[in-house]
């Protein structure tokens, strides 16, 4: 799968939110191209002997508002048009939520399945000693992302440990708590989502016991699928990269979570529980009152749009619907909580670990979950207010509050008009 024109997709976002702001050209032309992107071969040697190479980026898009931020994916498809778009979403999530960042990302080009615990290893400490000079805790803090988790930050901590000659923890963010992590990381993506449904679900029309379908039951799927069944809400289809399983009644969590846990697809447990199988392109299509797609980027398209039934799209993973998708989806009057609100909590517990390492004092998982829930619903309502008053779907309001604070920011530097009145 090739991301080439994925960029080109998200500026169309920054041209829609600029045209409801007066904002200076000069802010149009910062946004619209990565800062900084560093490409690198990292060369690991393999269980068998043999040395094998991977390409990989790391990415600093926009740091006007502070160091950069984003996580790290290892995957197959990875690419430097992907990496690039992952991080202006970052600049722009970060943003939203109003954390001191500016955005970035990085990637491997890889199959992490396909490597043993060993080779794995080597490949994260390689990515930092390749990367260590753009990277620091004032300057670019990476994260987990796609098939990267607190054990990978952890080696990458220790590796850029060992390069400056003395613990950095704020260097990256989701590592294990024994290493600096924070509580509350592993579901935060999720609990975002969570929180925002919840504070919005009377504007949403969303009653008790809604009908949930989950795309991807990853990190971010499997949490929201707990958040949402223990609050009452019924998930009635799920699906990974091998299948999808749907039970009107509400699928068994538990014997899901055991089918991952054992390596298994979701598909595996077919037959339990009035589990049944069905094929993964439909669960778009799953009649439903909330769809969550948690896999991966351009999952709604064109092609398969019409078919959502959901009335509500938590789009906990980046970059689900593409823009001609978003349309189809606006007309047929379904909402769709933009992943730059929808899994902003993932960045904003990061950006708590951040504060915790580098004050040396750690927080109750209360204290996290306060303090998330309290960002989330200041700035998923802000974004709300925005979204009623300019008439916007959700996502162009998510940009423009987003767009007038990194305008903000660009404009305290001065502008054309200011170095020629
Ligand atoms: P993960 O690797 O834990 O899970 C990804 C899941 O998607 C897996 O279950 C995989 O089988 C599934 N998947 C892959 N291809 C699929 C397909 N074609 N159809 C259905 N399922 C498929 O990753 P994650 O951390 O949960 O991230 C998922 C998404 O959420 C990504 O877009 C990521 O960028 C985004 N996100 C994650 C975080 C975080 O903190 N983990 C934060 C913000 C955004």
């Amino acid at each position: 799968m090739s991301h080439d024109n994925l960029l080109d997709q998200a500026l169309v976002r920054l041209d829609e939110a600029a045209a409801h702001l007066s904002i200076d050209p000069d802010v149009i032309e910062k946004l619209k191209y990565a800062r900084e992107t560093a490409k690198a071969r990292l060369m690991i040697r393999m269980d068998d002997g043999s040395r094998k190479s991977f390409i990989a980026w790391r990415c600093r898009y926009d740091d006007t508002r502070g160091p950069t931020k984003g996580g790290i994916r290892f995957h197959p498809d990875s690419d430097v048009f992907e990496v690039e778009t992952l991080a202006f979403w970052m600049t722009f999530k970060c943003a939203v939520m109003n954390l001191p960042y500016g955005g970035g990302k990085g990637a491997v080009r890889v199959d992490p399945r396909k490597l043993s615990k060993a080779e794995l290893e080597r490949l994260s400490r390689a990515y930092m000693q390749a990367f260590a000079r753009v990277i620091g805790p004032n300057r670019d803090i990476p994260a987990p992302d796609v098939y990267t988790n607190a054990m990978i930050m952890g080696w990458m901590a220790d590796e850029y440990a060992q390069i400056v000659g003395q613990t950095e923890p704020a260097v990256i963010t989701g590592k294990p708590i024994a290493l600096g992590g924070s509580l509350g990381r592993d579901d935060a993506t999720a609990r975002g989502g969570y929180y925002l449904v919840r504070h919005l679900a009377a504007d949403l029309g969303l009653g008790q016991g809604a009908r949930v379908a989950v795309q991807g039951f990853g990190n971010a799927g499997q949490h929201i699928a707990t958040l949402l069944a223990a609050d009452g809400h019924k998930i009635v289809a799920v699906s990974d990269s091998s299948g999808a399983i749907k039970c009107e009644n509400g699928l068994n969590l538990q014997k899901l979570f055991a089918a991952k846990a054992n390596g298994q697809s979701v598909s595996s447990t077919a037959g339990q529980d009035g589990h049944e199988v069905m094929s993964a392109d439909d669960l778009v299509g799953v009649a439903c009152d909330i769809l969550a797609p948690s896999a991966l980027e351009n999952m709604i398209h064109e092609g398969n749009a019409a078919q959502v039934k959901a009335k509500i799209v938590l789009e906990l993973a980046n970059g689900p619907v593409t823009s001609e998708a978003d349309a189809i989806l606006e007309k047929n009057g379904i909402v769709v909580l933009p992943d730059i609100l929808a899994n902003a909590g993932g960045v904003t517990v990061s950006y708590f670990e951040w504060v915790q390492n580098r004050q040396g004092f750690y927080w109750t998982l209360d204290e996290i979950h306060d303090r998330l829930k309290t960002i989330v619903e200041r700035e998923g309502r802000a974004i709300w207010n925005i979204s009623r008053e300019k008439n916007a779907s959700m996502r162009t309001a998510a940009y423009v509050h987003a767009l007038g604070r990194l305008a903000e920011a660009i404009e305290a530097h001065g502008t054309q008009s200011f170095f020629t009145s």
